[in-house]
């Protein structure tokens, strides 16, 4: 039985994404996008705008982590090159693709291979205090 609720633990996150897949496309949700929303931009906060055109007022974001010199335009200069190199002959495609690669295989099973890393710890922290007492 203690078997079964592990396993349980560790198949819990994987379940979870075809169940909220499900959900999204069975209401309708408004998070479902076909298109990049054209939004007009705000004063005083980041709206779909500064995604599609840049940013055209000062960020709450250090410029470290938001800015074209910083992480944010690190990381897109990056998918950027991949994207280019992995597609030479359409490299907005490349982009997308690397994107999508990126930040929802990549970056999830990084995640999760470490969700299974603490499920890993915490069950022998619970055999070792069963074998300390
Ligand atoms: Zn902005």
């Amino acid at each position: 039985m203690k078997r079964l609720a592990w396993f349980l633990l560790a198949i819990a996150p994987l379940l979870a994404v075809p169940v909220a897949f499900t959900a999204v496309l069975a209401t309708g949700s408004p998070f479902l996008r076909t298109a990049i929303p054209h939004e007009a931009h705000a004063r005083d906060h980041c709206t779909w705008h500064c995604h599609n055109a840049g940013c055209p007022h000062a960020p709450r974001l250090p410029l470290a982590l938001a800015g074209d010199d910083g992480l944010y335009g690190d990381t897109i200069g990056g998918l950027k090159s991949a994207g280019k190199a992995a597609v030479p002959s359409a490299p907005g495609v490349g982009y997308g693709v690397v994107n999508l690669a990126v930040f929802c295989v990549a970056w999830p099973g990084l995640m999760y291979a470490l969700y299974l890393v603490v499920l890993s710890q915490r069950r022998k922290i619970i055999a070792l205090r069963r074998g300390a007492s």
